[in-house]
């Protein structure tokens, strides 16, 4: 075992605060990473808050890890002392289940095992991202590319593969109209992404307030939900809507943005339910559909996709002490785009 610094949340809604916990000695298939940065996703608030039920704590979030190997197991054949690496919001599964079987980790049967607010398979709680070192299985860790600088590169690991899988899976590409709701964190990875993939990509973001950042981004058009007049215009336009909105919404208002055969998928995960009017995915024959994260195989592909195109997150360095600051921003959507932890800080 060892003990590394960390900032954790000691209870629901309390600050998070500078600790130390353990890490597990090194195993025959295990990477020591020493991680540079971590980001800071809606999802850490959400779980540190209790906003999604009851979680463990003492909780250390962050699943959105870069950082350089420190040392491996003997076992190991993926990576050596030196690479550099990403880990994101799994670090284990059954293995054995068919979604394993095929890649898609993200939805093993028997359920992952979270990067934090989670039990290991030795029933020890698991610790997330923001802390010095962290020992995960072989397989469960990705290879960043070495175009791609760690600190950009780490929001990539929750933010990229979430918008990055529904993507490619609905088949965002040239001549495709896509919308993305909301331009924070996941929003500006979508962004990026869907133009990259050949796509014409318009924003829905509740004001205008970002519009610049979101045309240089990569978006084509940008329009603000809280004018009525955005959906009478923009009424039956889009393929593909993909929405990244961490508090509830009108969902029948953006299902009828899409096009006859069109796809709402929602990637946020709001706390609370939403009502919503079945008429609105009959006439149409719209679907409406969810996506988490992705499977280990897909994340590697997005990394390699995003070195390609030079696609990185937009970040603001933050030291740990801000963390709580950071936050409250986050509450108020006000990320320009992702907060990135400089963990040599904690
Ligand atoms: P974020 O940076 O806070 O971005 C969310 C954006 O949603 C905000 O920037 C804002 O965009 C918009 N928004 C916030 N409150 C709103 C409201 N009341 N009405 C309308 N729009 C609102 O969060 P994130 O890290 O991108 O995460 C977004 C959500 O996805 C969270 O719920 C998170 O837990 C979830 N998530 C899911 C997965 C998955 O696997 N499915 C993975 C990661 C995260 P504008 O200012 O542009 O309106
Ligand atoms: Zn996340
Ligand atoms: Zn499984």
């Amino acid at each position: 075992m060892t003990t590394v610094a960390a900032y954790a949340a000691p209870a629901a809604k309390a600050p998070l605060e500078r600790t130390t916990i353990e890490r597990r000695a090194v195993g025959e298939h295990d990477v020591l990473i020493d991680i540079k940065f971590a980001g800071i996703c809606h999802s850490d608030i959400h779980q540190a808050r209790e906003g999604w039920g009851e979680a463990i704590f003492p909780m250390v979030p962050g699943h959105e890890i870069a950082g350089v190997v420190a040392e491996v197991g003997p076992g190991v054949t993926k990576f050596q002392v030196g690479d550099r690496v990403g880990v994101g919001c799994m670090v284990d599964s059954c293995r054995e289940c068919e979604n394993c079987l095929r890649g898609e980790e993200q939805y093993c049967l028997n359920g992952i095992v979270g990067t934090y607010n989670a039990v290991g398979k030795d029933g020890e709680p698991t610790y997330g991202g923001y802390s010095e070192k962290i020992v995960v299985d072989e397989n469960y860790v990705l290879r960043i590319p070495d175009g791609l600088s760690l600190d950009v590169a780490a929001p990539l690991l929750c933010a990229g593969i979430t918008t990055y899988s529904p993507l490619s899976h609905w088949n965002a590409g040239p001549g495709k109209k896509v919308a993305i709701v909301g331009l924070g964190g996941l929003g500006h990875m979508a962004v990026k992404i869907a133009h990259a993939m050949g796509a014409e990509v318009t924003v829905l973001s509740q004001s205008l307030r970002k519009k610049d950042d979101g045309l240089k981004l990569g978006a084509d058009h940008y329009h603000a939900t809280s004018d009525p007049k955005t959906f009478e215009e923009l009424a039956g336009t889009f393929d593909l809507i993909v929405s990244t909105v961490s508090a509830p919404m009108d969902f029948g208002a953006l299902l009828s943005l899409l096009k006859t055969d069109g796809a709402l998928v929602n990637v946020g995960a709001p706390e609370e339910p939403i009502a919503l009017n079945l008429f609105s995915v009959i006439g149409g024959r719209k679907t409406l559909a969810g996506s988490m994260i992705g499977g280990i195989r897909e994340t590697q592909e997005m990394l390699d996709f995003c070195a390609e195109h030079g696609i990185g997150a937009e970040i603001e360095l933050i030291s740990a002490a801000e963390v709580n600051e950071a936050y409250e921003r986050v509450l108020a959507s006000d990320v320009r785009y992702r907060f990135v932890i400089d963990t040599a800080t904690i």
